[in-house]
């Protein structure tokens, strides 16, 4: 899931490409004319002195030299034009899918942006629908980012971030698409997975964090929470606009949920009604 953003380099050398091409014909056009030239310049004085009808077909023959090398060495030059577009043409794709991979990248952590994020979710949903299949969103916020960056600065804030979507790369299938939507704040779209299979992502990503600090030096060991917010198709909202609304409500609840004392306990896996804050009791 993760890839690194290529780095930008000046790829199309247009005046390189230029100037090979114009030696090319001015390398094809000298030899051309000085070939002609001394051509008809060794044939005419033969061609005048000769004395027996035989010299003048084969004088006439000589003079075939010139045309043979125009022909040979426009096939040449022809070749290398095509060589030479060809190579051009490769670099033009080349960076047209780097540009492409950077348009879709978060650049900080390495996942997809949410431009990327919206065109998949859309996608999946419509093919979705179309194959009566399930789909699911997770959205998650940090909690309590702002506090971090305050105590600890905003290099530390930058490295939560980055270790999320480590731990959200880790635990997502391969069909899944993970994308920072923004600051704190992540998606993952789903395809083929029911509310159960979203769940259990949430749940990976949970134990995961209460397990390892998100950030660690000889004197600071951060443990971090994150609120996470479910829908999906179809228990979750017909359009995108419809899921994320859902999603984000959930989010919110769970968010407030963590806000009280003992924060929320997992009790139980979702059934097929009720949203996934339904799954949590407060801790008393
Ligand atoms: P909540 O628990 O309600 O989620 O509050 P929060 O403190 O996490 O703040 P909130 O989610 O409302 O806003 C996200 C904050 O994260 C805002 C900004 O201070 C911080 N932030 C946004 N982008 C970045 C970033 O790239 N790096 C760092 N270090 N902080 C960021
Ligand atoms: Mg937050």
């Amino acid at each position: 899931m993760n890839g690194s953003v290529a780095q930008h380099k000046p790829i199309l050398d247009e005046e390189r490409l230029t100037r090979e091409e114009s030696m090319i014909r001015r390398v094809a056009w000298v030899g051309g004319v000085a070939v002609t030239i001394v051509t008809a310049a060794i044939l005419f004085p033969l061609l005048m002195s000769a004395t027996n009808g035989w010299q003048y077909p084969v004088y006439l023959a000589l003079g075939g030299v010139p045309l043979a090398y125009g022909l040979f060495s426009s096939l040449v030059l022809f070749k290398m034009q095509v060589l030479l577009l060809r190579r051009h043409q490769g670099q033009l794709l080349m960076r047209v899918s780097e540009l492409k991979e950077m348009a879709s990248r978060d650049e900080m952590t390495g996942l997809n942006n949410r431009r990327h994020f919206y065109e998949v979710a859309e996608e999946e949903l419509t093919r979705a629908q179309q194959r009566r299949d399930t789909l699911a969103i997770l959205l998650m916020d940090l909690d309590g980012l702002k506090g971090i960056n305050d105590e600890f600065g905003h290099g530390v804030g930058d490295i939560v971030i980055t270790n999320l979507a480590a731990i959200i790369s880790k635990h997502i299938r391969g069909t899944d698409v993970a994308a920072r939507l923004g600051g704190d704040e992540f998606g993952v779209v789903m395809p083929g997975t029911d509310k159960r299979g979203a769940f259990a992502l949430a749940r990976r990503l949970w134990e995961e964090m209460e397990r390892s600090p998100m950030y660690q030096d000889s004197k600071t060991e951060l443990m971090v929470t994150v609120s996470i917010g479910v829908a999906g198709y179809p228990w979750g909202g017909d359009s995108l606009d419809e899921m994320l609304h859902w999603a984000d409500a959930d989010m919110y609840a769970n968010k407030m949920s963590r806000r009280l004392p003992n924060g929320p306990e997992l009790k139980q896996e979702p059934d097929d009604t009720g949203a996934l804050i339904d799954d949590y009791v407060l801790g008393n």
